[in-house]
């Protein structure tokens, strides 16, 4: 029906807009390029067909014709096509060829604007490419053809001449041409200049020169594309105004090895502190299907992870009951092993009464110490400690032991352990994260055989600590609270 030419933005998923997002979720056809924010396409239907359309492998590009006649097949066939481009589609990504084309044969087109990179770029970098002191106005200008061919499109007596800052969009190979053919068209040689490398995407990097010697101080920096060069005195803002790299955690590679259903929380978080981040998830949590435990029958109701919460409510609700089947608060108290599993039973309407600050068994058994308890139900994983089950039992309780979900393991390819092996920590949040990766790096004693580059380990808790040490592996850094959170503040301190 319609085809859509939409910008995914400069590679942080985080800017993509919500037009971008609503129209991939809902596109028969995605087709797109290759410099697309990692997880744009997530959001896509199972059944959505993804076509991409751009280099492959840095060898020859999808050639433009074939592009431009899939997307009137596809639009004259009257399914949702997204066309999906890196920054704005308008801007250098001939997104106006493919609209004139579509005009052409009478198919009908929205366009989607996106963040293009040369201002997402330069406002990572710290640099404003306005300023109301020292630049009234911007150029973005492609320096991707060869400039010394003869009938190159730019005039770089005009460009040298602009009144304002410059934006290059280009490969890094022709900086040097271009910069000379500025400079020889009058432009400043010492005006403040930089190269922004991958930016918006974890690892971008920064490197700030003058127009004279921008080319080299990029060579040597070792800068590749994607990159665009910013050049005016804007520049040197950057000096006052970086902001990406003073983050807590920038470019810091950690590895979570978490299930990928609670991975997420703590991805972003790192992400947000600047980190980089890699998934390998070497568990996945599994719901045991089963009726619903009779909750009316107990005083006590514990619960000892925010997967158990869930597997919980699963039951009830594949039982067509809710939060209603908790008894009353004059009837039960309920536990939350920590505050992570207690914000979980907030979500789903339960505010627990019994929270320890330190989320371990042995910190809840102590916090229900005063608590009144003669029948105790512990909603929980197949495999678990019994601290909390034993120290009810040791008071007089009767005490059910529902398991209500399993953790099974989750094997890790060998690229994976190889780029795990690469990152600078490598987080664990259970005892079962640490047998099941190292299961996955050949073993114990093949990780520690891979000597002092290998990551720093990092435990979310005692428990989690105790199974390191036990395979000869002593955590580097290890969480005072004993939860996501907590995790992440270990790591900003180290
Ligand atoms: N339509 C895109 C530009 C396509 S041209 C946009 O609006 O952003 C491709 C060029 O854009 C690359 O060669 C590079 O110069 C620049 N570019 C794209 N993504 C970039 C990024 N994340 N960081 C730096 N430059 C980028």
């Amino acid at each position: 029906m319609t085809v859509y030419l939409v910008g995914a933005g400069p590679g942080d998923p985080g800017l993509m807009t919500v037009r971008a997002r609503e129209l991939i979720a809902a596109a028969d056809v995605i087709i797109h390029d290759r410099l697309i924010p990692v997880t744009a396409l997530d959001g896509a239907r199972p059944d959505a067909r993804l076509i991409y359309a751009g280099k492959q492998g840095g060898g020859e590009q999808v050639p433009q014709s074939e592009i431009t006649s899939m997307l009137v097949d596809y639009g004259r066939k009257g399914t949702v096509v997204v066309r999906l481009k890196g920054g704005d589609p308008f801007v250098f990504g001939r997104g106006g060829e493919e609209a004139e084309a579509l005009r052409e044969a009478g198919v009908s087109f929205e366009v989607v604007p996106g963040v293009t990179a040369g201002i997402a770029a330069s406002a990572y970098a710290g640099i404003p490419v306005t300023h109301r002191d020292l630049a009234s106005s911007v150029a973005f200008l492609t320096g991707h053809e060869d400039p010394d061919k003869p009938d190159s499109a730019l005039d770089w007596k005009a460009l040298a001449a602009f009144p304002g800052t410059l934006v290059v969009y280009m490969g890094v190979r022709q900086l040097g041409a271009i910069a000379s053919r500025l400079i020889a068209a009058g432009r400043a040689p010492d005006e403040p200049a930089a190269v922004v490398e991958r930016g918006t995407m974890a690892g971008q990097r920064t490197v700030v020169a003058t127009l004279a010697t921008l080319a080299r101080a990029a060579a040597e920096a070792g800068v590749r594309a994607p990159a665009v060069a910013i050049i005016g005195p804007v520049v040197e803002l950057r000096a006052q105004l970086q902001w990406l790299e003073s983050r807590p955690l920038h470019g810091v590679k950690v590895a979570v090895t978490r299930a990928r259903e609670q991975a997420s929380r703590l991805a972003e978080r790192l992400g947000a502190l600047g980190a980089e981040v890699l998934v390998a998830p070497v568990i996945s949590t599994e719901t045991l299907p089963g009726p619903p435990p009779d909750l009316d029958a107990y005083d006590l109701i514990c619960f000892t992870s925010p997967t158990g919460v869930a597997a919980l409510f699963e039951r009830l609700g594949a039982a067509g009951r809710d939060a209603r089947a908790f008894p009353p608060p004059s009837a039960a108290r309920v536990a939350a092993i920590g505050p992570a599993t207690a914000r979980a039973l907030l979500e789903r309407g339960i505010r627990a009464d019994v929270v320890p600050a330190q989320a371990v068994g042995e910190a809840l058994a102590a916090a229900l110490g005063d608590v009144p308890v003669s029948r105790a139900l512990v909603a929980r994983a197949r495999e678990a400690r019994d601290i909390v089950p034993d120290a009810l039992r040791a008071r007089g309780a009767e005490v059910d032991v529902v398991a209500v979900y399993e953790t099974v393991v989750e094997p890790l390819d060998e690229e994976t352990v190889e780029a795990v092996a690469a990152a600078d920590y490598i987080t664990f949040t259970s005892a079962s994260t640490v047998r099941n990766f190292l299961a996955a790096a050949g073993g114990a004693q093949a990780w520690l055989a891979r000597g002092p580059a290998r990551p720093r380990v990092a435990s979310i808790g005692p428990v989690t600590s105790a199974e390191l040490c036990a395979c000869g592996l002593s955590p580097d850094v290890q969480a005072t609270n004993h939860d996501t959170d907590g995790l992440i503040d270990a790591l900003i301190r180290a």
